[in-house]
């Protein structure tokens, strides 16, 4: 019986792969022209993912098994696909497809938006979409409020009620140490010059390799925007991009797609295409990116050892740039508008602002009508900047427009993972900085892998937070290794 239904979940898994493949042509090697034709082929294939999922024999099977005696790792798959199942099942095929047919009018508009900085020609597409999902929320159901139902969606159990207060705490907390670094006064030297491309692919290559990134399963191209995806452990392909001017952009995207890869590359392969070999929620795989990005790739042991390389590429325009200005470059802290290019610190203010925006309207508390003078007014409270116009405002993100309410608050707690894992690993590993300063990462990955990426879904996140650290989700370690990582190098 359960190997009938695995082997049934694996012909779902199978066919989404083959998705995921299509996707990543899409994004990488597509010619232009055949743009509509995969647009067919990818709806065909995503139709029969959905299908399969939710077959009568799917939910015969997943009935049948919730009677048998199961070990944890089984009950574990049964848990998972059985939550996907009877969401999927909750929403009619009809629902689906205004949803579909909606959010890619909406995005268009949105584009058009966005250009234009006219909030106008969107809201009233963000309406429909905000309809839409305030459906989804009916249907599928809620204890506390319609946002849990669309949070849960992206992170098995996450709640608004227990993510507020820990935003609340970075509230409290970064808000001053963002004015107290204004006010110090102190600014890195700019780094410039030419990076040129082919040198940069070499070392951004190099560090993947010491991260344990498996090129014989994977490779690294070139994309719009740097992704990370996964057919099976077996193939895990990243994407960057490459600016000659900068050479932050093409570094910082691989290692943090890098980190995304070694999750998927890391699944137990007895597992593989079952949740047990999948990823526990979107924020545990944000959390593994970030710890490479940030605690890892803007660290100074880090660059102790991949200093003195860097310049070797790229003597040019590094020669006379000592390791101390070259680290305070890389993690300059200025409140800015967009959030996808801000720092480490000010990056989570942008998503306190969207989780608070996107509580308000599922509870009512807020209409769409609002949104460009609530986000002003908030950016001013968090950051003390306001955006000349809605571009660079509520217009700036692809994520509403296409419907998706929910995955914003999946970046900060992902960060909030990151250090409260990271602290764990430091007081595991000996030697850990040390080892890193070396240029010896492979300790880390192997900690990373044997505590989080082989127990794939077994754990729901915050249990996984619980086993791996003993502790909850805190954001103290968050915040801790912010004051004093920051406060060090702006003296505040
Ligand atoms: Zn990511």
């Amino acid at each position: 019986m359960y190997e009938r239904f695995i082997a049934k979940l694996k012909e779902v898994r199978t066919l989404d792969a083959v998705g995921s493949l299509l996707s990543w042509d899409q994004e990488t090697y597509m010619p232009p022209k055949t743009a509509a034709a995969r647009a067919e082929q990818l709806a065909l294939v995503s139709g029969l993912v959905h299908e399969k999922l939710v077959s009568d024999e799917m939910g015969a099977l997943l009935e049948e098994l919730s009677g048998r005696p199961l070990d944890p790792e089984q009950a574990a798959n049964v848990r998972e696909v059985r939550r996907v199942f009877e969401r999927e099942r909750k929403l009619p095929t009809e629902l689906v497809r205004e949803i579909a047919r909606t959010r890619s009018l909406a995005h268009e508009a949105w584009v058009a938006a966005r250009k234009a900085a006219d909030f106008e020609r969107f809201a009233p597409w963000l309406e429909k979409n905000l309809a839409l999902q305030k459906e989804v929320a009916e249907r599928t159901g809620y204890e506390e409020e319609p946002y849990d139902a669309l949070l849960d969606w992206y992170e098995p159990g996450a709640r608004a009620r227990r993510i507020a207060p820990l935003f609340e705490a970075l509230r409290a907390r970064i808000v001053p140490l963002v004015q107290a670094i204004g006010r110090s006064g102190k600014r890195p030297r700019k780094i410039q010059g030419r990076f040129p491309l082919e040198r940069q692919r070499a070392f951004g290559e190099r560090i993947a390799r010491d991260m344990g990134y498996d090129f014989e399963a994977g490779r690294l191209d070139v994309s719009a925007h740097p992704f990370c995806t996964g057919m099976h452990p077996t193939d895990v392909r990243i994407t960057t991009r490459y600016d000659e001017a900068d050479f932050r952009d093409s570094l910082f995207g691989i290692l943090h797609e890098a980190g995304h890869a070694l999750y998927e590359q890391g699944f137990d392969p007895r597992h593989a295409q079952t949740p047990m070999g999948e990823a526990a929620s979107t924020a545990i795989h944000e959390s593994q990116s970030r710890l490479w990005e940030n605690l890892v790739g803007r660290s100074r042991p880090f660059w102790r050892h991949y200093y003195p390389l860097l310049r070797e590429a790229f003597p040019e325009a590094l020669g006379d740039v000592a390791l101390d200005d070259f680290y305070f470059a890389i993690n300059e802290v200025e409140p800015s508008f967009i959030r996808v290019e801000a720092d480490e610190v000010t990056y989570n203010l942008h998503i306190v602002l969207r989780f608070e925006i996107e509580r308000d309207l599922f509870s009512g508390r807020a209409s769409v009508s609002d949104l460009p003078a609530l986000w002003n007014r908030k950016m001013e409270e968090l950051l003390g900047i306001v955006p000349p116009d809605d571009a660079k405002g509520v217009l700036q993100d692809t994520h509403w427009s296409w419907g998706l309410f929910g995955y914003f608050p999946t970046y900060t707690l992902g960060n909030l993972y990151a250090a409260q894992f990271y602290a764990a690993a430091a007081r595991e590993i000996p030697d850990l900085e040390a080892r890193i300063g070396r240029g010896e990462l492979l300790p880390l990955r192997e900690w990373l892998r044997e505590r989080i990426h082989r127990r794939g879904a077994f754990f729901r996140p915050e249990d996984l937070c619980r086993d791996v650290t003993g502790a909850p989700l805190d954001a103290s370690h968050f915040v801790s290794y912010l004051e004093q990582k920051f406060g060090a190098l702006y003296g505040t």
